[in-house]
C-alpha cells in the first residue's frame, strides 16, 4: 500500500516535471540590433507608444536580451527550452564552396 502510494507520487512528479519542461520552461535569447529595432517598432505600432527612445537595454551574460521603453514597457526575448533554434541558411560548408566558386571565376 505504501509502495503503491510512493510509485504514484513518483510518476505524478515525473509527469509534472516533464510537462513543465516541454511546455513552460523558457530561456532568454540574445537579440540582434535588427531584432531590437523591429521589436521596438512593432511595440510602438501595436500600442500607439510615442516614446522617442529606448530607456535601457536588458543584458544577460553581456548579451542584449531585451529592452525597456520610455513608456514603461519591458520586452525580453524568450523561447521554450524544448524549442529548437533555427539554423542559419548559410553554413560554413556553403560559404566555403561559394568562395571556391568565386576564386575559380576570378582568374578568367
Ligand atoms: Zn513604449
Amino acid at each position: 500500500m505504501l509502495l503503491d502510494a510512493l510509485m504514484i507520487g513518483t510518476w505524478l512528479t515525473l509527469t509534472g516535471y516533464t510537462l513543465w519542461y516541454l511546455l513552460k520552461a523558457e530561456t532568454l535569447q540574445p537579440l540582434t540590433l535588427d531584432d531590437l529595432a523591429l521589436t521596438w517598432r512593432f511595440h510602438k505600432h501595436q500600442t500607439g507608444c510615442t516614446a522617442s527612445r529606448i530607456d535601457g537595454l536588458i543584458t544577460k551574460n553581456e548579451e542584449v536580451v531585451g529592452f525597456r521603453c520610455d513608456c514603461g514597457y519591458e520586452f525580453q526575448q524568450k523561447r521554450l527550452i524544448s524549442q529548437q533554434v533555427p539554423r542559419s541558411q548559410f553554413s560554413r560548408e556553403n560559404s566555403g564552396s561559394l568562395n571556391v566558386t568565386q576564386e575559380e571565376k576570378l582568374p578568367c
